[in-house]
């Protein structure tokens, strides 16, 4: 596997203070995909035990929350198989730092419906996993303001908890409930207007 990039300092993807890795590599060419040079699995540079190490000391400081793995597909078969030792790794030495992972794949139909299942890394790699950001990105669903994820259509998973309960748990925090307000906010804008407006 190769990466696109580290990023010594993230606030957009994920709580708090992070340190972010760009997998290569990504067959669902998104329309408006940010990441556009990622898709390719042979941009950047080669993914090792050295990176791994560099992730490590990145994440040594009292202020870095955890770390965010984004793409590219972290998800892709062969980007996980890889990801695993980078994810045991970070629980083993920063057990109280948590792990989001960003995936163009559905959470129920394709991972725990079929990866889970299938792939053996799967399983070790999700156990890692605390929150996972699933869908494509959808142009047409995008929002500037969005927290934590590109498009409406997204969703933000607790994965322990789905994976013990045996479906998907959606965590609502961040910007679901002030979307939701306002949705309500039109709705009764909306009544009183066909009311003061009505003939009857
Ligand atoms: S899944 Fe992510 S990296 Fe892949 S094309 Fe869509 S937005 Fe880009």
């Amino acid at each position: 596997m190769n990466y696109a990039d580290i990023k010594t300092i993230d606030i957009q993807d994920g709580t708090g203070i992070r340190v972010s890795i760009y997998v290569s590599g990504c067959h669902f060419h998104c329309k408006g995909c940010h990441n556009k040079e990622a898709w390719d699995y042979n941009y950047g540079k080669r993914f090792d035990n050295e990176t791994i190490n560099y992730i490590i000391d990145l994440m040594n400081h009292d202020y870095i929350a955890g770390l965010s793995i984004l793409g590219g597909e972290p998800l892709e078969p062969t980007n996980q198989q890889e990801l695993v030792s980078l994810v045991k790794k970070v629980k083993e030495t920063y057990p109280n730092k948590n792990i989001w992972c960003y995936t163009g794949y559905d959470f129920d139909k394709d991972v725990l419906g079929k990866m889970y299942r299938e792939f053996p890394f799967t399983k070790e790699f999700l156990d890692k996993i605390d929150i996972m950001v699933d869908g494509e990105f959808v142009e047409e669903k995008k929002l500037v303001d969005l927290k934590f994820r590109g498009s409406t259509n997204q969703r933000k998973i607790d994965v322990q908890e789905s994976i013990k309960n045996g479906k998907t748990i959606e965590l609502k925090f961040g910007d679901e409930n002030r979307y939701e307000q306002a949705k309500n906010q039109k709705v009764s804008v909306f009544k009183q207007f066909e009311k003061e407006t009505s003939f009857v």
